[in-house]
């Protein structure tokens, strides 16, 4: 299928398609003795991953485990539906998460009053999974894909309370879900995911160095794909995080209102990026997942709340 990349040591990258779009949200299939899922897309992108599993041979019966880095809906969005069709998976996800999954409606409540009326459109609805299927994670955790693979979580807040962080202990990929930014294959720029309510800058550079101290061999982004240059991409990722949050306090400073930092800070990191200089159409995706105004009202509600 056209969506599927393999990436080597059984691992396939699957294109989730969210709202039709390609290369904005990617699953990724572990392929061995248990099968798993790493992020399953939107609700509107199940029927896609399970094509996607179906042509890797992935039956009803075979999935083993599913797993979100998060349970924002373009990661999660979609267990629901997929624990239907795979009635043998186990949804596992970090114990601030795993109640949303079981009953998802102050989490579909609250992304309608940010997205209003493109939810429908963006995200579908998050169907609710049974809790006895729902394994809770905490600091850390362990999914045996078996043979004597597994997969360790290691709790990544920062971008959001509820994340984790995913480490092969036999390919060395770490699944970064949106705690290390968004990363745009096309043209190798980075931008940070800053979103009200959960954004910490200090929690998320420490997941970050967290992340720096697992050694990966390589890094695979929910927005888009894999890494290879593990270090500078952190390091990178560290680095926006700064100046956004600087420019965001600058424009405070100034008491600017929010529509006006956002101005003010997308003009000022516009620079940076080479799809936002060239006009390039895979800008369209920095402003669907880490969108300035997004980015801005996060860091503006975390400078809310320290106290001074
Ligand atoms: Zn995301």
């Amino acid at each position: 299928m056209d969506n599927v990349t393999p990436l080597g040591g059984d691992v396939y990258e699957i294109d989730t398609r969210m709202a039709g779009y390609s290369g904005i949200t990617a699953g990724y299939l572990i392929l061995g003795d248990r099968p798993c899922l790493v992020e399953t897309g939107t609700s509107t992108s199940a029927p896609v991953v399970r094509d996607a599993l179906s042509s890797l041979g992935v039956g009803p019966d075979d999935l083993a485990t599913v797993v979100v880095t998060h349970i924002h809906l373009d990661h999660a969005g979609g267990v629901g539906d997929i624990a239907g069709y795979y009635p043998s998976a186990e949804i596992v996800v970090h114990e601030k998460g795993a109640r949303h999954l079981a009953d998802p409606s102050r989490l579909m409540a609250s992304a309608k009053m940010v997205w209003g009326d493109k939810l429908d459109v963006l995200f579908g609805t998050l169907a609710p999974t049974d809790a006895a299927r729902i394994r809770a994670l905490g600091d850390t955790g362990t999914i045996d894909l078996g043979n004597g693979r597994t997969l360790a979580s290691h709790y990544s807040p920062g971008h959001a309370k509820h994340h984790v962080g995913l480490l092969d202990s036999h390919t060395g990929d770490l699944y970064v879900g949106d705690a290390a930014g968004v990363y745009l294959p096309e043209t190798g720029d980075l931008r940070p995911a800053t979103p009200p309510p959960d954004f910490d800058l200090d929690v998320a550079l420490g997941s970050i160095a967290l992340f720096t101290a697992l050694k990966p061999q390589r890094l695979l982004f929910s927005h888009y794909g894999p890494v290879d240059d593990v270090s500078p991409i952190l390091e990178r990722s560290a680095e926006e995080l700064r100046i956004w949050v600087d420019l965001t306090k600058q424009a405070r400073a100034e008491g600017l209102d929010l529509d006006h930092a956002v101005a003010m800070v997308r003009e000022r990191t516009r620079e940076r990026y080479a799809a936002l200089r060239a006009g390039d159409a895979t800008a369209e995706q920095f402003e669907l997942l880490s969108g300035a105004p997004s980015n801005v009202a996060g860091i503006m509600h975390w400078l809310d709340l320290i106290p001074r």
